[in-house]
């Protein structure tokens, strides 16, 4: 078992057909499966070789796709990397995971030349292009033979090693094996295989599980795509028309973005389907505002690195449960748990854990922390919510984002709806400071939409409208943007530090 099979197999299911569009060339899925070959044969040729680590740092383009197939296909373990990372971060990436070489693009070369510097056990960056700190392989794979073996894989072996933030200290690198790749993304398939093969965009970072997904769904369902470097909210609306998009990944603040960019009524978007969200909580009202401007319908996923991506999402046809992020697909087992780790009622909150072939293998180097979240075969999530008595699951919040204030629990997320249901708010995070006499109080920041104006004052007495009096927001603050993470996520722990030391 070797998930680089993932791409052999779309080729025998659905022969050869234009698959991917990138910039003003397509390319088949032929043509892809030869370069990812003629890929693995240059790196077989560097001497990448099983179990090795390669670091994958690059914007989005077929040529990342072709390199993680090649390295899966010498049975080498691909390390994903946000091009957003600074030298230092991507020195602890590369030293704790032990990674040999890493395949980069000219404008990312100098950095991890400087983050590689001075680890015995790295041995090359590769270039796709032309760089003075690297070594360009371009000409290389394109007079390499097409001929490289596939190594079989145990289900149990390192595939990926993704690399993520917790709440404090280094980020951790989340262990998925070839079995967790193939698991999930057969299971996608399994919900979505009634629409068949559809156009989309690749815009997700393949540097997140959830992007790595994406691309592996598309192998099987026999998709057509258009990659994009990276998310560009104008380009999305203009491609919609061009390629007659059916179906988007997304997460929310991409809703949000799309809702409020100013070319939003210059295109036709009667292609769209629907566009399922996931990575991060998606705002009620943000879903029914993008279903009624473009026609389509929204549903919200939900996953995690830990379990390789998608853990409950909704069939087709199914019809939308408010607040709920779906169901588990089918194999995946998910619960609700009390704080000592007794499974809860149907209804009933408390933290929501997962068991099955999709759960990651551990984190790596870290076995204190994989003790504490995998507990007797059931990952812990750190997401507080409820399964109803249907399968549905619901998230409440973060278990760590939970404001505790005067001793009472209070979810974030509650009050976020509230200030996403304000017409002149485009984007919002609550989150808890510091606070002398409650312990913690809760704090706001928000972005307003374009010719809209409001004062903090104004927007406490909606807000009061909204929840009850003890919850309204202490201080709320006006920003330009908010600060977002790789996947596009709102970075709440950058703007409370913020807050807290002004
Ligand atoms: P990551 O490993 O970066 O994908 O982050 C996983 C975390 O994202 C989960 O533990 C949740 O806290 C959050 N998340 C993912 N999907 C959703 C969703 N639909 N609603 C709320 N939170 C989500």
């Amino acid at each position: 078992m070797n998930a680089a099979q993932l791409s052999l197999d779309n080729i025998e299911r659905f022969g050869e057909y234009p698959s991917t569009w990138f910039e003003d060339r397509s390319y088949t899925n032929v043509q892809l499966y030869h370069y990812a070959c003629r890929f693995a044969e240059t790196l077989r040729q560097h001497g990448v070789k099983s179990g090795d680590g390669v670091v994958v740092m690059m914007l989005n383009s077929p040529a990342v796709n072709a390199a993680f197939i090649a390295i899966w296909k010498l049975g080498a373990v691909i390390i994903p990397v946000t091009p957003m990372w600074n030298a230092r971060e991507v020195h602890y990436v590369l030293e704790d995971s032990g990674a040999s070489f890493a395949i980069t693009s000219p404008e990312l070369a100098a950095r991890l030349k400087e983050a590689s510097s001075e680890l015995p056990n790295f041995r090359e960056v590769l270039c796709i292009g032309e760089s003075a700190d690297a070594t360009n392989i371009e000409a290389e794979i394109e007079a390499s033979t097409e001929f490289t073996p596939l190594i079989e894989r145990e289900a149990s072996d390192l595939a990926m090693l993704l690399y993520t933030s917790g709440t404090t200290g280094n980020p951790k690198g989340v262990m998925l094996s070839h079995d967790n790749m193939i698991f999930v993304a057969d299971a996608l398939y399994e919900r979505n295989a009634s629409v068949g093969p559809i156009r989309s965009l690749s815009v997700l970072p393949m540097s997140h599980v959830y992007g790595v997904l994406m691309m592996n769904l598309g192998y099987r369902m026999g998709n057509s795509s258009t990659i994009l470097k990276h998310f560009d909210a104008g380009k999305v609306l203009s491609l919609i028309e061009s390629f007659k998009v059916q179906r988007l990944a997304f997460v929310p603040t991409m809703l949000t973005m799309l809702i409020n960019h100013p070319d939003r009524e210059k295109y036709d978007y009667s292609s769209l389907e629907t566009v399922g969200t996931g990575g991060a909580p998606l705002a009620e009202s943000t879903r029914l505002e993008f279903e009624r401007l473009f026609h389509c319908k929204v549903k919200q996923g939900y996953g995690l690195s830990e379990t390789a991506g998608a853990l409950t999402t909704y069939y087709p046809d199914e019809d939308y449960r408010v607040g709920s992020v779906g169901r588990a697909m089918i194999g995946f087992e998910i619960c609700a748990m009390d704080f000592s780790n007794q499974i809860l009622p149907a209804g009933e909150t408390g933290e929501l854990c997962t068991r099955g072939r999709h759960v990651m293998l551990g984190y790596l180097n870290k076995p204190e922390a994989t003790r504490d979240t995998i507990i007797d075969g059931w990952l812990h999530t750190g997401d507080i919510g409820h399964v109803d008595a249907d399968g549905y699951v619901f998230i409440t919040d973060r278990k760590k984002e939970l404001v505790i204030k005067g001793g009472e629990n209070i979810s974030p997320r509650e009050i976020e709806e509230g200030l996403y249901a304000h017409p002149a708010i485009a984007e919002a995070a609550v989150f808890g400071i510091p606070d002398e006499i409650f312990g913690e109080n809760l704090a706001a920041a928000v972005v307003l939409r374009a010719g809209h104006s409001l004062t903090e004052d104004e927007l406490k007495s909606f807000i009061g409208g909204y929840v009850t009096k003890f919850k309204v927001p202490a201080k709320i603050i006006f920003m330009d943007a908010l600060p977002k993470g790789p996947s596009g996520k709102i970075l709440k722990r950058a703007i409370r530090d913020q807050v807290v030391s002004d």
